[in-house]
């Protein structure tokens, strides 16, 4: 017999589900990974910005659910792009409207953060109606214009003082990639945490760049880079040692082919139709499948003081080859063999 196990249906705290005719193509694919994702609110032309931008996004996930198709249970939970302009005002009404975080892009530093923010401390009162109504302050951390590979680590500062001028805020430390932001999370209060991609336990510098400095797989390129295989480990580890603040979030960011193969290649490695499976390989290489179903569909949930998902997926032990395309887009793990393959379970 075929070895397969079930888990409860996962969660993805960090995800891009884009809009227009993109969300069309690549939401099949997280719909039948996720049961629960929180997409991200870096959109173009207009990001969500307020609780009526967010309502017209939700209005337009759900109505690309229906041209797809897609029957099973899904829920996409929206955040609110936060630029200066933000105010106190707005998160009120986003939280009413259901939007459950907010998203703090320091000014230009990735894909779509044209409008993000100058200097964070100067939304007090923004992050103070933030502690108030309960919302989670999700936090790319890098700070931009200086060497990739030092981004994240130089943000830790910024972190930290989050942490302590702002005691009641829950905050998301997103896609985790070196053991310095790792250390930096585990050591400060319980109200901040930190998603895990698939991406960053799987690949270092080396299979992005080229000894030049240049970009050898363009699919593989993100924000942030991945870094060193020290790195890479530590971000491995903490990802399968069930410690409740370290949860899963994609990240999965899916740009058509030609914007990652064109002159000035866009950041974001679209790891959705491949994240379930791959985790699963990830823990039971180090032998811990057991916490597996904590990492994609609790400790999230925990954390967001959410209800957990009531489905179940199916994890059966038969291989199979990843496409070179999905909705047009280039796949992480394009072309490999991957020997897990999940179905969401009615
Ligand atoms: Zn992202």
């Amino acid at each position: 017999m075929t070895p397969s196990f079930t888990i409860r249906a996962p969660d993805c705290f960090h995800t891009h589900l884009r809009n227009g005719a993109l969300l069309g193509a690549v939401l099949p694919y997280y719909v039948r990974q996720f049961a629960r994702v929180l997409a991200m609110p870096n959109l173009k032309p207009r990001e969500v910005r307020t609780a009526e931008d967010a309502e017209r996004y939700a209005e337009a996930i759900r109505q690309a659910r229906v041209e797809q198709g897609l029957s099973e249970p899904f829920t996409a939970l929206l955040t609110l792009f936060l630029t200066d302009a933000t105010t106190p005002l707005d998160i009120e009404e986003a939280h009413r409207a259901g939007v459950v975080a907010a998203k703090y892009y320091p000014l230009g530093v990735t894909t779509n953060s044209d409008a993000g923010v100058r200097d964070i401390f100067a939304l007090g009162p923004v992050l103070r109606q933030m502690e108030e109504s309960g919302m989670v302050l999700c936090v790319h951390g890098e700070v931009p214009g200086i060497n990739a590979a030092l981004a994240e680590e130089a943000f830790l500062p910024t972190l930290q003082r989050l942490a302590f001028e702002f005691p009641r805020l829950r905050i998301v430390f997103e896609h985790i990639s070196t053991a310095a932001a790792v250390a930096c999370v585990a050591s400060l209060p319980k109200t901040v945490a930190a998603s895990i991609t698939v991406h960053h336990a799987c690949i270092t510098r080396a299979q992005v760049f080229n000894v030049f400095g240049d970009i050898c797989d363009a699919h593989l390129y993100c924000k942030p880079i991945a870094k060193e295989e020290a790195d890479r480990r530590a971000v491995r580890q903490m990802m399968t040692s069930g410690d409740p603040r370290f949860f899963f979030g994609s990240d999965s960011a899916p740009h058509p082919r030609a914007m990652k193969e064109g002159a000035g290649c866009a950041a974001g490695v679209f790891s959705a139709p491949v994240a379930i499976e791959t985790l699963v390989e990830i823990f039971e290489e180090d032998q811990v499948l057991e916490r597996l179903e904590d990492f994609t569909s609790r400790f999230g949930a925990q954390f967001y003081g959410l209800e957990r998902n009531t489905g179940c997926i199916e994890c059966t032990c038969t291989d199979w080859v990843v496409p070179e395309e999905c909705g047009g887009v280039v796949p992480f793990r394009h072309g490999g063999t991957i020997h897990w393959q999940m179905r969401r379970l009615p």
